[in-house]
């Protein structure tokens, strides 16, 4: 069971209508698939989606990343040894959090065969069924709603609001969608770092009053200001949600013991890995902060790593895990059952991904 290969590759998903947030518009993902075979004929899968607004990572780099530092660091090593793989991913070089998130998969994926267990078992849980919120692209109030209306049709209850623009605009585009459902749904709203300090208490303020039911509202401010974040979450009669500020177990200790936060947004292309977002998933425990498992615009692999560690962790209480809606096809043979708001682990070894369709050589 020694790795003697690991080949990257390409795919392109193209989305339904572009996905649209205060950081960026992409029209289509672009991801990688990592497949690291061992010498007995297991092999595991990964992914990752390039990021470059948050994680400053594109196609082209994650593939020189795996390809030039993290491969060549593994191969001829024990799959079984599978903390000392982790750890080398880790150390190949700084950053690269979604290259190094991918190969991680695919390193759980084929040592999870391995040991025939599924990956949910191998992180301590269970397979289960899960319950996801939609993303509603930041767009013009008419057609938030209108994607909203869509999206009820579709079962969904859950709803993230993507917004980022000026204040009475974003005021305005919240109000539409929530008065436009009768508030009867549940409202998350993710700004993208888009809002000044004083503006993200204003509205915050001004949601409160409304009633509005927004269990959360997400990275406010700009990703590194910790101490504006803590300002905003102390005046805040709405919870804060750390996204962009909390990356790794490091960002996620800093940002509890200044109490900056009331969540934490975890996502695997940040975090490097699984094991990564275990443990500040344990830590928010701890500190009794809660936690969000969630997805970039990535690859149903993704989301289903990411759903299993929901599977995994029942103290996650938030599921945003709809990429999957967005996108025309689905390369992917196996992994998570999606069928509008829920999401099904099935049970077999590994993520459950086999193969995927449409490979594109790098
Ligand atoms: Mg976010």
């Amino acid at each position: 069971m020694l790795i003697h290969n690991i080949e990257v590759y390409r795919i392109e998903v193209p989305l339904h209508k572009p996905f649209r947030t205060a950081l960026r518009t992409v029209d289509a993902c672009h991801d990688i698939v990592v497949k690291v075979q061992c010498d007995d004929g297991i092999f595991g899968l990964g992914s990752a989606a390039p990021t470059p607004a948050i994680t400053g990572e594109s196609q082209e780099s994650m593939i020189r990343a795996i390809k030039d530092f993290i491969a060549p660091s593994l191969m001829g090593l024990d799959l079984s040894h599978r903390v000392l793989i982790q750890d080398l991913i880790k150390s190949s070089l700084p950053g690269n959090s979604s290259a190094k998130a991918a190969i991680d998969m695919a390193i759980y994926d084929a040592w999870c065969k391995l040991h025939k267990i599924s990956l949910p078992a191998a992180l301590g849980g269970d397979c289960r069924k899960l319950t996801t919120d939609i993303t509603i692209c930041l767009d013009t109030p008419e057609t938030m709603l209108t994607d909203t209306l869509e999206a009820i049709s579709k079962g969904f209850e859950s709803f993230k609001l993507k917004v980022g623009g000026a204040l009475e605009e974003d005021l305005e585009r919240i109000s539409k969608v929530v008065l436009g459902t009768d508030n009867k749904f549940e409202y998350r709203v993710d700004a993208n770092q888009a809002w000044s300090v004083d503006d993200s208490i204003l509205i915050c303020a001004k949601l409160a009053d409304l009633g509005f039911n927004i269990p959360f509202v997400e990275q406010p401010v700009k990703s590194r200001d910790f101490e504006g974040l803590k300002k905003v979450s102390k005046s805040s009669p709405l919870r804060i949600l750390a996204d962009e500020s909390c990356f790794s177990y490091r960002d996620a200790l800093t940002l509890a013991q200044m109490d900056a936060c009331d969540l934490f947004n975890v996502k695997l292309m940040k975090t490097g890995g699984i094991d990564e977002a275990l443990r500040i998933i344990d830590l928010a425990t701890e500190y009794g902060k809660e936690c969000m498992i969630s997805s970039m615009l990535e690859s149903k692999l993704g989301i289903t790593c990411a759903a299993a560690i929901a599977c995994a962790r029942p103290s996650i209480n938030y599921l945003d895990l709809d990429a999957s809606h967005m996108q025309r096809i689905d390369p992917f043979i196996g992994g998570v059952n999606i069928s509008g708001p829920n999401i099904e682990f099935p049970n077999g070894f590994g993520h459950g991904i086999s193969d995927v369709a449409n490979l594109l050589t790098t």
